[in-house]
């Protein structure tokens, strides 16, 4: 691992000899939780400095899908004929974000979900009231989706299942516009906003409250007091290759890493170097980005022995997750001439070729009759409409009868897996960061990918900006206090 070259301990209040700029409270990082930090931190009636490296406000959030997951019967919801509840929206997070989600962040992220959304349309982002059937991120305007295995086994027998994705009112990528309302509700709210000054560490007092920040911009290091808080919402730590191999080495292994260059981790780092307790470091979205087009979810997936181990029509981060994690990142996916077709994002390699299953078993060098027998019971039931071992929805299940039949290459070592890292400083339902002993540690709060949220490891789309606007609003409200 490489050594850093530069101080990320806190510096004590003692040896600061004079505060160059000062604010009630002093966000790190304008993406999305910076933003939704600043704007309710500023309504409680603080005075807000938001401190960002980039040259203008956006981060990661203004890149992405722009997709955000919420529920409970939002107006939205209901609008587009779906009903849904806080207590089944829970009951669905509970059993997909883990192992382990915590209880507590879900809950309140769930019970306020319908208020939530009204917030962001307060805040100007638009929403069409149009469901999207296809469960991935809408090419066109519509509002709502699937965007999750809600309606897949085994969560749809756990929790009535109910699209949750919303989508900014916008064709293509929807992140941008819904930054560009964000950081407007910031300008609004009367934040003001220091751009290339990038926070390098923590100012602490002697009893470890935290009380400011030292940025640098402009090759000068400035310390910045925080009379009442200090919101940390510098993103995640996909790039930054000392921590993915401390902490996550796994996830190295993909292609794509979604993020920016502010994704270095520092927010991570600076708030562990004060007492900060950090969770689930390992914990990544890996999406293996299968469809569109939708057909391909009537293939076959196998690892490198031949056998299947998830039906196909789950969410493709949770196809990812379980390809990369579970099967060593070694998979095909077994197509025949009815349904063959090329993933429209990423350009794939073809494995075998076979007019029967045993020539592709034998082109894939796997031992006979191992890919035969998968295939053989796969077909015997789908002919029935039936997936008895992992339970894949009839409408998607069709025999592989069509020769030629061909293996798709999705090792992760020839398609394009995307990634990014979901461990971060723990947090409690306030946004308030917690050391390994679980008490708040004075003066710091936190938010977005800088923190473990909503998704432990089981990740839905959406859930990312999900968090980060939620809990970036909890964290910049009580900071304000
Ligand atoms: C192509 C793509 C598509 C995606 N689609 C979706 C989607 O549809 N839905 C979803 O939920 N998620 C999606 N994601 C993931 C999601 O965009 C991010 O996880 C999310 O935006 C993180 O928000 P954040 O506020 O925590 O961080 P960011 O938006 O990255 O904001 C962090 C900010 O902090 C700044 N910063 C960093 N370090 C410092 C420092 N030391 N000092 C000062 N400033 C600092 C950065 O420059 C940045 O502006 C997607 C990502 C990509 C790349």
């Amino acid at each position: 691992v490489e050594q850093r070259d530069d101080d990320e301990r806190p510096l004590a209040t003692a040896r600061v000899t004079r505060f160059d700029l000062e604010a009630d409270v002093v966000v790190v990082g304008l993406g999305c939780a910076g933003a939704c930090a600043a704007i309710e931190a500023a309504h409680a009636g603080a005075d807000v400095l938001v401190l960002e490296r980039a040259g203008g406000g956006g981060g990661t959030s203004a890149n992405s899908g722009g997709q955000i997951y919420m529920g409970g019967g939002t107006a939205l919801q209901r609008a587009c004929g779906f009903e849904d509840s806080p207590e089944q929206m829970f009951r669905y997070l509970m059993a997909s974000c883990g192992p382990g989600p915590d209880e507590r962040l879900v809950q309140a992220f769930c019970e306020h979900s319908p208020a939530h959304f009204d917030w962001l349309v307060e805040q100007g982002v638009p929403f069409k009231a149009s469901f999207f059937p296809d469960a991935h991120e809408p090419p066109q305007d519509d509002g709502l989706t699937y965007s999750g295995s809600e309606d897949v086994h085994p969560f749809c027998e756990i929790a009535r299942p109910a699209p949750r994705g919303h989508c900014p009112q916008v064709v293509g990528s929807k992140g941008p516009l819904l930054m560009q309302r964000l950081l407007g509700g910031a300008q609004r709210a009367g934040a003001r906003m220091q751009f290339g000054a990038r926070v390098e560490r923590l100012i602490c007092e002697s009893d470890g409250r935290v009380a400011g920040v030292v940025a640098r911009g402009d090759g000068a290091a400035r310390c910045v007091r925080a009379r009442r808080g200090v919101v940390l919402c510098a993103g995640g730590f996909i790039f930054d290759d000392a921590m993915l191999e401390l902490y996550a080495p796994q996830l190295r292994a993909c292609r794509l890493r979604l993020g920016t260059e502010g994704d270095d981790g520092r927010g991570i780092r600076i708030a562990l170097a004060a007492g900060a307790a950090a969770l689930r470091m390992d914990a990544g979205d890996v999406t293996l980005p299968l469809v569109p087009p939708v057909a391909l979810r009537k293939g076959v997936l196998v690892n490198r022995a031949g056998q299947r181990f998830i039906n196909e029509d789950a969410y493709m981060g949770r196809l990812g997750e379980y390809a990369l994690l579970r099967q060593g990142g070694q998979v095909f996916l077994i197509v025949d001439d009815a349904i063959f077709a090329r993933p429209e994002l990423f350009p794939v390699e073809i494995a075998a070729v076979g007019e029967t299953f045993a020539e592709l078993e034998a082109e894939l060098g796997l031992p006979a009759p191992a890919l035969h027998a998968t295939l053989e019971l796969y077909n015997r039931y789908a002919e029935r409409g039936l997936d008895p071992l992992f339970h894949k929805r009839p409408a998607q299940l069709a025999p592989l009868v069509h020769p030629p039949f061909a293996a798709l290459d999705l090792g992760v070592e020839r398609y394009t897996y995307a990634v990014f890292t979901l461990g971060g400083l723990h947090i409690d339902a306030r946004g308030a960061v917690l050391t390994p002993a679980g008490e708040p540690l004075p003066g710091l709060f936190a938010a977005g990918r800088t923190t473990s949220g909503i998704a432990k490891q089981g990740y839905s789309s959406g859930l990312s900006l999900g968090d980060a606007s939620f809990f970036g609003r909890q964290a910049g409200r009580h900071a304000a206090v």
